[in-house]
């Protein structure tokens, strides 16, 4: 009776769960070859589903949501630029927005404090997208176009710098993570102007105050710790 009872309780169980059988999303086997009776940790990842997890209890539930960062999160769904939409968590539930009306990002800029304080230029944040802008209002409108060229120069530095990150969906001015981030990433940016600049004739007017500048956000942001 006893091996009979064995046989009865173990082998069909074995049979179930053999290794051509993969255990359910969110459960594994406490021992090789046994049944999938034990749920994943809490938080562990759900593979193919960037943005969904494990509950701890064998169910599946969503991430936190997230604003733009490696993979945001929105509702379970991952961020997707070329949906230029983004995870607004600003009032009710997250949702996905979608930015098909919009206007100018540069225009809408012009909002930001930033720009209120004479920036010439700022790689601007909307909806996940950074949009490189110069800001000609706050340019001496003496200076040449040329010149204006080489602020954009530095912008689009940012703007396709993997490490300047948007922190929300509203209009805003990105930043880095750390200090150190920060100044590689202007360091980066000044020498483009700077090196924009070398092509521009001595003559035009807004050159030789522009390269002042650059010096001055090179020397700040190249050298020391
Ligand atoms: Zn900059």
């Amino acid at each position: 009776m006893l091996s009979g009872f064995l046989c009865a309780g173990v082998w069909p169980a074995r049979a179930q769960t053999s290794e051509t059988n993969r255990c359910p999303l969110c459960w594994e086997r406490s021992y090789p070859n046994g049944p999938c009776d034990t749920p994943l940790p809490k938080g562990a990842p759900v593979p193919g589903q960037p943005c969904k997890e494990c509950d701890g209890q064998g169910g599946i539930t969503n991430k936190a949501d997230g604003i733009y960062d490696q993979i945001g999160c929105c509702n379970g769904v991952p961020y997707n630029p070329a949906r230029q939409g983004c995870c607004d968590t600003g009032k009710g539930p997250p949702i996905v927005t979608t930015n098909s009306a919009l206007v100018d990002p540069c225009e809408v800029a012009k909002n930001l404090p930033e720009y209120h304080k004479g920036a010439f230029g700022a790689a601007v944040c909307y909806n996940g997208h950074v949009t490189p802008c110069v800001f000609e209002d706050n340019i001496p409108s003496s200076w040449d176009d040329w010149v204006k060229d080489c602020i954009m120069a530095h912008e689009e530095v940012h703007a396709s710098d993997p490490t300047y990150h948007c922190w929300k969906c509203d209009p805003h001015v990105g930043g880095w993570t750390n200090r150190q981030e920060g100044r590689a990433g202007e360091c980066k940016a000044y020498r483009a102007t700077m090196n924009c600049l070398a092509t521009v004739p001595d003559s035009l007017e807004g050159k030789e105050e522009l390269q002042r500048m650059t010096k001055e956000g090179i020397d700040e942001n190249c050298t020391g710790p």
